[in-house]
């Protein structure tokens, strides 16, 4: 075998880490505890592939969750983060790297007409959500079960019992009051969002989804339903939010607004528009954005917001991505997909590739996934033995069967060729898992 499965350096950072952060992770899905084993502590990245701290490469498809599509260490983004550095790594004041990145941004999505960066996802949803409360000058908010916006608190709620019921706090931490004006409806069900607002007259703010959701594993949206919750949000006056924080500048140009055409109120990004920085937006309609300070009453800042260092990378890597650039990232993810198919097929395992352009994750059931219980409703020990297999014959996997795959324009012959090497192995042990089975 080329890769041991053994890590024994980075069980020891994982011990010294777990002595000092809460679970020795700073994100949770680091930590692998929906697979088990011991999170690999990466210590460079080149191309499409990680080093880990014992010195083995893996083959990367989850790219940072998202960022790093034109692969690891790209030698104009590094040129353009170093340039910048030189000059200084924050100003508190404006400077003209973050005008030229909302230019791009504007440039590229045709429903924004201004954008606000911020720093992260999470900033950009919050913000946005805040903004279309003080625009309708009404409280509730309408998200989708299975759909992730970041850990803003009035985001973390689950669905209460029955349809269009208000949502119950999801964790510790966020009281009935901030989950309460949250309505969670399953994905996908347009008639659920018709009797949320039925039930709720002038009170719903706004709606908000993920663009094409990815947090459940891709679940893309039905035909017509992104289109269904624009029009009605403007039949009831409130606003539409797409967050596209994973889908933007990954699924085209434009992002999934470039794959569907549905015209949102206000727009959410990060993940690829900061090139491996953190720097995220939210923007919209001119008219919207105008509500939000200085212009306007609602209050919204950050010390680093529009970081000349992130500015710089995420500006590099969005002039790196033209139309050819997405069209050899499809490729190689659709390559990839076939390849994972056919060794499943061979094992005769269930499973369902969804795919929303280059993201795609493999559901081990053999029915569509249309929602979060559908998600649910997958052998995900399958994975677990999969993901175990391909991790220890170089091929790193995010670490839920409920996430999506990353793939870059770096994937080359030589990356594919290790992925199908190390495929027989782990379909076999998909096929011979057993619920509750060790990994
Ligand atoms: C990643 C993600 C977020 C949160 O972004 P962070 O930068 O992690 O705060 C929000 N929405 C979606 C759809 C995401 O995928």
């Amino acid at each position: 075998m080329p890769y041991s499965y053994e890590a024994p350096v980075s069980q020891t950072l994982f011990d010294r880490a777990s002595r000092v952060t809460p679970g020795g992770v700073n994100s949770p899905v680091r930590a692998f505890r929906a697979v088990g084993g011991t999170p690999r502590f990466m210590v460079s990245g080149d191309g499409p592939y990680l080093t880990d701290a014992d010195g083995r490469e893996y083959v990367d498809l989850v790219c940072s969750w998202g960022p790093m599509i034109l692969g690891h260490s790209h030698p104009e983004v590094i040129a353009a983060v170093q340039e910048a550095v030189a000059r200084g790594t924050s100003f508190g004041t404006p400077g003209e790297g973050e005008v030229a990145l909302a230019e791009e941004i504007v440039d590229r999505v045709a429903p924004v007409e201004q954008v606000r960066l911020v720093s992260s996802g999470t900033e950009a949803t919050m913000s946005a959500i805040r903004l279309a409360r003080g625009f309708t000058g009404r409280a509730k908010v309408v998200k989708f079960a299975g759909c992730y916006h970041g850990h803003v608190d009035a985001l973390l709620a689950a669905a209460g019992s029955g349809l269009a019921t208000f949502a119950l706090p999801d964790t510790p931490g966020v009281t009935g009051a901030q989950a309460g004006d949250t309505i969670v409806l399953p994905y996908n069900d347009l008639d659920a969002v018709r009797e949320a607002f039925a039930a709720n007259p002038g009170q719903i703010a706004c709606v908000i989804t993920e663009a094409s959701p990815g947090n459940m594993g891709v679940v893309p949206p039905a035909e017509g339903f992104n289109q269904g919750l624009k029009d009605l949000c403007a039949e009831h006056g409130a606003l539409f939010v797409s967050d596209e924080v994973m889908t933007g500048f990954r699924t085209s140009r434009a992002g999934w607004f470039g794959v569907d055409g549905v015209v949102p109120d206000l727009m959410t990004f990060g993940k690829v528009m900061g090139g491996g920085f953190p720097a995220a937006a939210f923007g919209g309609r001119a008219e919207v954005m105008a509500h939000l300070a200085p212009a306007g009453p609602v209050y919204q800042a950050g010390t680093l917001s529009g970081n000349p260092v992130a500015t710089a990378a995420g500006l590099a890597q969005l002039r790196l991505l033209d139309d050819g650039a997405y069209a050899k990232v499809d490729a190689v993810s659709r390559e990839i997909q076939e390849l994972v198919s056919i060794a499943l097929n061979k094992e005769g395992v269930a499973h369902r590739v969804q795919t929303a352009s280059s993201m795609f994750s493999v559901f081990f059931t053999g029915d569509e996934v249309r929602n979060y219980e559908d998600a649910k409703r997958q052998e995900s020990f399958r994975f677990t033995a999969f993901f175990h297999a391909m991790l220890a014959e170089g091929v790193y996997l995010p670490p839920s069967a409920f996430e999506s795959w990353f793939v870059s324009s770096a994937h080359d012959a030589r990356a594919i060729e290790r992925i199908a090497d190390a495929l027989p192995a782990a379909a076999r042990a998909a096929a011979q898992a057993t619920p509750g089975g060790a990994a």
